[in-house]
């Protein structure tokens, strides 16, 4: 045997710069070696609790409560009692100094913090891998503390975050937003800045409480992806006091899920603005549209349908029955030109314009001349009988849209000039 076991336990216990051991349930812990600062940090004794935020802030302000956002990151804390090895870094009394953090559990409450003392170096080179790991895996992408008063952010090198040292303790938090405005898509730069400035946040974050937006920001890899930046007011029991944690959360996800809904709903619209409310059928500009798209089809025929005395209809039974009257008008012309391969549309008031493709003049003419009689026929409720006046074309071939619709214009008005209710071929 090269060593004894109690040598061996004896070397280790000797090498380790500090030793905690804890016990979660109790909110206990007690520093059983130490041959530096932690002591002096933590206190020789005392809460669990207090002790992992006193770590994870990387500060030490004896007055941050348990309460508001930290217990967010108290559950991460807490679950500490697992096996973990980590490095960290503390700020204290204006030095940095680096440590390898070793949880090891005892049993289910107990368990034995193991620390060693790492150079600046060691820190910085292998944090970088593990931390890209650990932010995909975390929903939190990047997390730190910013003092809006002192004007300072810190990394919470205990939890996910990004070690990066150009975000570490160094940099003010005003420096800190003026680098990472690079990193926001530029038209939300702007915004970003107005966002993070500090009075606005001053005037504008209760205590206890979180101002989030969503920005489209640069991650590690260099990849844009949606993010929630949220900025909680921690509750120190000073109302002049106004530390934040500051959180990136990676919101793609939920990005895309709500714009997937917005598209759905301008579908939505986009088929309400394309259809007349009152009748359904297609409004002027829609089947204006239509007309342009087929013009060249050929054969292709239009019809210009138009309730006979209309104005009179309003005026003896009101509005509203002038209203049920164009609905039903509509949905037996739509129903009777079906067979026709025809779009129909709303023109205005109460004329309507229909598009039939695959169909010549002369069919056009027979299907508008059985509508006529159908419509002549049809009790329309209240109003009782009705007639309408048809004008009807073959689109020639060259003929523009303008042109046939003077001719079509021309059929219409010959029909209602020679005593309404009748087709006429233009
Ligand atoms: P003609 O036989 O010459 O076509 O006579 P008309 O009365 O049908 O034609 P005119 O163009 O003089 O009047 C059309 C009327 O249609 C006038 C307007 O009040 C009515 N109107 C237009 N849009 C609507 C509507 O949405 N609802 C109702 N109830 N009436 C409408
Ligand atoms: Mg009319
Ligand atoms: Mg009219």
């Amino acid at each position: 045997m090269i060593l004894e076991k109690e040598k061996v336990f004896q070397t280790i216990y000797d090498s380790m710069d500090a030793i905690f051991v804890a016990d979660t349930a109790a909110d206990k812990y007690e520093i059983i070696r130490d041959s530096g600062k932690f002591t002096e940090i933590f206190g020789m004794e005392g809460s669990y609790k207090d002790m992992m935020i006193k770590f994870m802030k990387g500060t030490l302000d004896k007055r941050v409560s348990e309460g508001g956002v930290y217990s967010v990151f108290f559950d991460k804390a807490s679950g500490f009692v697992g096996r973990i090895s980590k490095k960290a870094k503390m700020h204290y009394k204006g030095e940095d100094f680096y440590f390898q953090f070793n949880n090891l559990p005892v049993d289910e409450t107990r368990n034995i913090i193991l620390i060693t003392y790492i150079d600046e170096d060691a820190y910085f080179t292998e944090s970088r891998g593990d931390v890209k790991t650990q932010a995909m895996k975390s929903a939190y992408l990047f997390s730190m503390f910013v003092d809006l008063v002192e004007d300072t952010c810190s990394n919470m090198d205990m939890s996910e975050i990004d070690n990066d040292p150009v975000n570490s303790l160094r940099i003010t938090f005003s420096q800190w937003r003026e680098q990472i405005v690079n990193m926001i898509d530029e038209h939300q730069r702007d915004e970003f800045m107005r966002f993070t400035d500090i009075e606005y946040l001053k005037n504008n974050v209760e205590s206890k409480k979180a101002k989030s937006r969503e920005f489209f920001m640069m991650n590690l890899e260099g990849n844009f992806k949606w993010v929630n930046l949220i900025f909680s007011r921690i509750d120190t029991g000073y109302e002049n006091d106004h530390k934040m944690v500051f959180v990136v959360e990676d919101n793609s996800e939920a990005h895309d899920r709500i714009t997937k809904g917005l598209e759905n709903e301008l579908e939505k619209y986009q088929k309400l603005s394309k259809h007349d409310s009152l009748t359904g059928l297609l409004n002027h500009g829609n089947i204006e549209k239509v007309l342009a798209d087929c013009l060249s089809a050929k054969p292709l025929s239009l019809i210009m349908l138009d309730i006979d005395h209309f104005k009179k209809v309003n005026d003896t039974f009101g509005h509203a029955a002038g209203d049920a009257v164009l609905k039903k008008f509509a949905s037996i012309a739509k129903e009777n030109l079906k067979a026709c391969n025809c779009d129909l549309g709303r023109w205005g008031g109460e004329e309507f314009l229909g598009i039939c493709k695959e169909t010549s003049g002369d069919k056009m003419a027979e299907i508008a001349e059985k509508l006529r009689k159908i419509i002549e026929d049809t009790e329309f409720e209240t109003v009782g009988h009705i007639t309408s006046s048809f004008g009807v074309i073959e689109v020639s071939d060259g003929e523009s849209a303008k042109e046939a619709f003077e001719r079509l214009d021309a059929a219409l008005y010959k029909a209602k000039e020679g005593g309404r209710n009748r087709v006429v071929r233009g």
